[in-house]
């Protein structure tokens, strides 16, 4: 009869809050931006001219439940 002996060999990682806490915030902010192209870029709310942003993201709004026609 053999003995068998599970040891763990792979230790969980940490990952220390403050080196993360720039990228989550950097992350953070350019997915403030892609939802702003997709859900205010529209009207009175456009930075750029026209309606090029708008018919880019057209389906993203859909897909995301934003308002749109
Ligand atoms: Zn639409």
């Amino acid at each position: 009869m053999t003995t068998t002996t599970l040891a763990p060999t792979a230790q969980p990682v940490a990952i220390p809050v403050g080196e993360a806490l720039p990228w989550v915030i950097f992350a953070g902010l350019i997915l403030m931006i892609a939802i702003y192209f997709v859900g205010a870029e529209q009207g009175a709310t456009a930075i750029f001219k026209g309606m090029y942003v708008h018919e880019f993201v057209h389906d993203g709004r859909h897909l995301l439940g934003f308002p749109c026609h």
